[in-house]
């Protein structure tokens, strides 16, 4: 028969008359430090659909996929693979569109898919060859920070009297038929077919 050694006895007697190191939960609520990382939690008002986090994530949480026919860019946030380094809160352009909460901690769950999270938003995309320039929400974020200077650039103008257009109600859209011509210079969104218009058309 093996008997116990005298420091394994020592440490037994001390844990039973010491209180317990870890916390009772899930039966009870838990209260994390402060700073605690938590799950990062999306602000959708905030959140202008730029991809900035997705290019800082070290672990691949979150996936960016344009549907250009819906004109649609899905945000998929898969926080099964999350390690709460805080990088997309630290590189959020908006500074506001997603935040590591210091209160959601509870993550588990029997089916993987119930952490993968969804998002929209309307995505901008060239009439005439159908490239994705980015989404509405980031090009007015970009309008309000650079304000009367936004003007500065046609496509900027050019969204700006979209905006407009549609602000007015009125059917003033001039559609783009056949090749781009000079009357297209206010028409199209995308830098590549504006430069054409200012090259390759004659007046
Ligand atoms: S906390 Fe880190 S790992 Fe998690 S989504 Fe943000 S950048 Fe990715
Ligand atoms: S960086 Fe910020 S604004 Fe851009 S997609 Fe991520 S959370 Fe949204």
């Amino acid at each position: 028969m093996k008997y116990p050694k005298l420091r394994e006895l020592r440490e037994a007697i001390y844990s039973l008359v010491t209180p317990a190191y870890t916390t009772e939960f899930p039966a009870k609520p838990h209260t994390p430090p402060e700073n605690y990382r938590g799950k990062p939690v999306v602000d959708d008002q905030h959140c202008v659909g730029c991809e900035t986090c997705a290019n800082v994530c070290p672990s691949g949480v979150i996936t960016f996929t344009d549907d250009k026919e819906k004109k649609i860019r899905i945000t998929t946030r898969d926080y099964g693979l999350c390690i709460f380094c805080g990088q997309c809160q630290e590189h959020c352009i908006t500074g506001k569109g997603v935040r590591l909460s210091d209160q959601i901690y509870e993550m588990s769950v029997f089916d993987r898919k119930e952490l993968i999270e969804r998002q929209e938003k309307e995505l901008l995309v060239c009439e005439n060859c159908g490239a994705v320039i980015t989404t509405k929400d980031h090009l007015q974020f970009m309008h309000r920070k650079l304000g009367p200077k936004a003007f500065a650039s046609i496509l900027n103008l050019n969204v700006l009297n979209e905006t407009l257009r549609l602000a007015s109600k009125e059917d003033t859209h001039v559609e783009i038929k056949d090749d781009l011509k000079r009357k297209d210079l206010f028409n199209v969104i995308c830098p590549n077919c504006l430069r054409k218009v200012l090259i390759n058309t004659s007046w």
